[in-house]
């Protein structure tokens, strides 16, 4: 579902992917580990193209972009459909502060999609119900504790029927006590078998819940493989320090 090959990036001088290739099968999910610095957001980010790859090859369902030797940019229409594809969450939820939940999980689907607004707003009752905020629909988002926003991010990402979801480091802003309903939600689109590729800390999680684990680190992919074995038993001594960390 997701194929990337030969990606590169730099800022400047600062190589921050080197020639990632990397792929997410339908249905599965992927956890991406590796220090601060290592090019997890990076490569996030390029997958929907918040950051657009210098170099590579980067295919989302039935549609693939080719960066290399110096390739066109593709075009605003083209972008958007590329991006459309992908539902993103990010650390700090990003939600739109001046509107309710509802109007923050109808946005899009009316906005981008064109949907009639009765329609967006059953949507957005239905996804707020599965991520456990049905009584929550006309809330400031304000109003709400870390976990309930991250879970608004979530509906309101769904509402636009990605093909994949990518996580970055969603549970990593949220008090300790909070970040367990976020995984739950997490879990159930893995078991609902939504596509996901996840930056994430939090290891016991990765292990239960993703297909396989990616270590990266400086750029590169170190090492990657089935995610208990990754966890527990990673055979690259960089994979076994960066865990240590977390024992
Ligand atoms: P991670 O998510 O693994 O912590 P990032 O992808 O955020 O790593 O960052 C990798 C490196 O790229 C870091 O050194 C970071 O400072 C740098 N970087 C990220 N985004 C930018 C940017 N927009 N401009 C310049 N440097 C950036
Ligand atoms: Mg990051």
């Amino acid at each position: 579902m997701i194929e990337l090959v030969g990606v590169r990036k730099s800022f400047g001088k600062l190589e921050v992917l080197k020639d990632i290739t990397l792929g997410v099968a339908k249905g599965s999910v992927v956890a991406l580990i590796g220090p601060s610095g290592s090019g997890k957001s990076t490569l996030l980010r390029s997958i929907n193209l918040l950051t657009v790859p210098d170099q590579g090859f980067i295919r989302v369902g039935e549609q693939a972009l080719d960066f290399t030797g110096g390739h066109r940019l593709p075009g605003d229409r083209e972008l958007a459909a590329f991006r459309a594809r992908t539902g993103m969450v990010f650390q700090n939820f990003n939600l739109f502060p001046h509107m309710s939940v509802e109007e923050n999980v109808m946005s899009g689907p009316v906005t981008v999609l064109r949907m009639p607004k009765a329609e967006a707003r059953l949507l957005a009752h239905g996804l707020l119900a599965k991520v456990g905020l049905a009584d929550k629909a006309a809330a400031q988002p304000d109003k709400l504790s870390g976990g309930q926003r991250q879970r608004v991010a979530i509906a309101r990402a769904l509402a636009m029927k990605p093909e994949v979801m990518l996580f970055d480091e969603a549970t990593s802003a949220l008090d300790p006590e909070l970040v367990g309903e976020v995984l739950a939600v997490i879990r159930s689109l893995a078991a609902e078998g939504m596509t996901m590729l996840l930056v994430t800390h939090e290891m016991a999680f990765a292990r239960d819940v993703a297909d396989r684990v990616v270590f990266m680190r400086d750029g590169c992919v170190v090492e990657e493989g089935p995610a208990r074995q990754m966890i527990e038993a990673p055979s690259q001594p960089a994979t076994r320090a960066f865990l240590s960390h977390f024992h």
